[in-house]
């Protein structure tokens, strides 16, 4: 049996749901490109039946954030997803602040192991600062899906260095989430 994993590409390519903007990068396109990059390695992995929520780079879900939100999570629970592996990119007003953290509906669960391990190999891949899980219960694509549900916030885009990685290295986030997933689920 293949395990379903949906990729949650945050935000849409223009309003409604844009996303954060910083140091010339806007995190749509990030997460487009790592969540495109994972979606290759899982599904040449052969154990994965994989969607994501932004096939190509144009599509836009949704005529409000509120929509957006909702069809990314219909569509993992349609799908009968084992897991849910949001990414996005994080912000902060001081441009010192850097590093990956994963937040999940609550922990221990089964969403934080798997959102451990996917801190751990995001920071033995990219060097960045592991910030640990972060219990959000309030955050609809958490609250709402069916399954175990990740949001990977991979860096922050308002940190220079971090942005920087991110635009320019997509393959190493999405190799440390992939590896994440392949140690949690025992295949790596
Ligand atoms: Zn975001």
């Amino acid at each position: 049996m293949a395990i379903k994993i949906y990729i949650d590409q945050g935000h849409n390519p223009q309003s409604p749901n844009a996303g954060a903007e910083g140091n010339g990068f806007v995190e749509q396109d990030l997460t487009y490109e790592i969540g495109a990059r994972l979606a290759t390695l899982l599904r040449s992995n052969g154990n994965f039946d994989v969607r994501v929520s932004r096939p190509t780079p144009e599509t836009s879900l949704g005529t409000s954030n509120a929509s957006s939100l909702r069809i990314r999570v219909d569509e993992a629970n349609v799908f009968g997803a084992d897991y849910f592996i949001s990414l996005h990119a994080n912000a902060s007003n001081n441009s010192s602040v850097s590093g990956s953290e994963a937040l999940v509906y609550s922990s221990p669960s089964v969403a934080s192991e798997l959102g451990e391990d996917i801190l751990l190999w995001l920071n033995r891949l990219t060097g960045l600062r592991n910030r640990g899980i972060v219990n959000r219960p309030g955050l609809y694509v958490l609250r709402k899906t069916q399954m175990p549900a990740v949001l990977v916030e991979m860096g922050f885009i308002s940190n220079p260095q971090d942005a920087a990685l991110m635009n320019n290295s997509p393959e190493l986030f999405a190799e440390g989430i992939y590896n994440g997933i392949l140690q949690y689920t025992g295949l790596l």
